[in-house]
């Protein structure tokens, strides 16, 4: 049977995943960017990482005119019914989908598969999904892997699945579950040397936050050794400048796992701070205060590893007094890279029934900025994100000179993100009150 799998735009590491458990499974096999799929296939696997792709008209209308049968994976598969409601399509890979992807395109739809969704009669099931073995085949890579650039990166590989964290905004708990579950050693190096093989010069490691690779769940503890023993020998693959360790929280990091990001990645830290304001950060569940975020800036920097922060404006609740706790945080740490969203709330988050709660009136997303940037007819989420994306050019470790080009620049970005989430919310807000729940068999 051939199969394509769709992943439009990048090649996540989840469709090469799939394409390779399907190759090694007997199917025919290909992995494409483009939605311009032939005709010489059966099935068509459509991945998807975004809410915003269900509202992409080019996704809708590849959909729509598909002859061949397509089913949805990837992280958006968490809220089925709404793809469902969106998209032209015949079932859903719902959660982690390396076990039930085998048995649909085998034997069909079907309710004795867990993790999928479909329609039946006019109706939707939706069987509970199953946690995946974390053992597979290498990955389907395409030839044209070296080309792509994720942040910098041509790959983001998986050493861990789950979170222990609980922030509101993020799926990776509700997806991946909250008890962390690592992948051998040996697994992970292996598939990098085969990456590496097929042109791949750069890697990242994807997985909720770094750090709890191997974490000790009884314990409650992270492993210091199995962190810095996995960073050492993907460098020794990659060569360290070739490794960037993107995500760790701030309170699940320590100076022996700084030193070997330092020594054996491009030595670069990415936390993700939020907001200076306690209010905000207990708001948005990120089990962390300010001071918690300053000493662990202070720690790596201490450490001479790099600092990148992300932010996040226009949670429902933040004032202008909480936006400007994180205008002064951000003033005192000297960060060298600064990353600004707008709160987007993705389905089947605490934002998410948060954003539902609130009024538009009180909703930044929607509510018209009134204070200095009035004139530039926006909403005061995307006001802040403007607002703080110049702030941050000023304050980095090396501040840049702000440009015409990058005011622009910057404006733009806030418009559209403001866009971006306005459209997500008011899919969510279509789909208030009539959301379905898994079957559970
Ligand atoms: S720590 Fe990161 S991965 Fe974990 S819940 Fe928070 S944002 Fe998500």
């Amino acid at each position: 049977m051939k199969i394509t799998i769709v992943s439009p735009d990048l090649y996540t590491y989840g469709s090469m995943v799939i394409g390779g458990i399907l190759r090694d499974a007997g199917f025919n096999v290909t992995l494409t960017k483009n939605t311009d799929v032939s005709a010489d296939t059966d099935i068509i696997l459509l991945s998807l990482y975004s809410t915003l792709h269900l509202l992409d008209s080019r996704i809708r209308n590849f959909a729509e005119q598909s002859s061949k049968p397509i089913y949805v994976g990837g992280p958006i598969s968490a809220y089925p019914d709404i793809i469902l409601g969106e998209l032209d399509v015949d079932g859903v890979i719902v959660g982690e989908g390396e076990e039930s992807t085998v048995e649909l395109l085998s034997n069909g739809v079907s309710e004795d598969i867990s993790g999928i969704a479909f329609r039946n009669d006019g109706e939707i099931v939706w069987t509970e999904p199953k946690p995946a073995k974390l053992e597979r085949p290498m990955p389907l890579i395409p030839d044209d892997i070296s080309d792509q650039s994720i942040r910098g990166a041509n790959v983001y590989i998986e050493t861990h699945r789950g979170c222990i964290g609980a922030c509101g905004f993020c799926q990776v708990p509700k997806f991946f579950g909250r008890t962390i579950r690592s992948r051998e050693i040996a697994d992970i190096i292996a598939e990098i040397k085969e990456f590496k093989q097929r042109g791949v010069q750069r890697i990242a490691i994807s997985g909720g936050t770094s750090s709890l690779y191997q974490y000790n769940q009884h314990e409650k503890s992270v492993n210091v050794s199995a962190f810095v023993e996995l960073l050492q020998a993907i460098a020794e693959v990659m060569g360290g400048r070739n490794v960037s360790v993107p995500d760790i929280r701030v309170d699940y990091v320590d100076e022996e796992m700084l030193h070997a990001i330092h020594d054996f990645t491009m030595g670069w830290v990415y936390y993700g701070i939020e907001s200076g304001s306690d209010k905000m950060l207990k708001e948005m569940r990120k089990g962390v205060d300010a001071e918690n975020n300053v000493y662990a800036i202070e720690l790596a920097q201490q450490c001479g590893v790099k600092v990148a922060g992300s932010f996040i404006v226009g949670y429902p609740g933040e004032t202008a007094e909480d936006y400007q706790l994180t205008k002064d945080l951000i003033e005192d740490t000297f960060l060298d890279d600064i990353f600004i969203s707008i709160a987007e709330p993705i389905p089947e988050t605490h934002l998410a029934d948060l954003v539902l709660k609130t009024d538009d009136s009180e909703n930044p997303t929607f509510i018209a900025h009134t204070g200095e940037y009035k004139a530039l007819k926006m909403t005061e989420s995307e006001a802040r994100c403007f607002d703080l994306a110049l702030h941050a050019q000023m304050c980095k470790s090396m501040p840049n000179l702000l440009t015409d080009q990058l005011y622009q620049a910057c404006l733009d970005d806030a418009r559209q993100q403001g866009s971006d989430v306005r459209a997500v919310t008011r899919l969510l807000q279509k789909y208030r009150g009539k959301r379905l729940s898994p079957r559970y068999k």
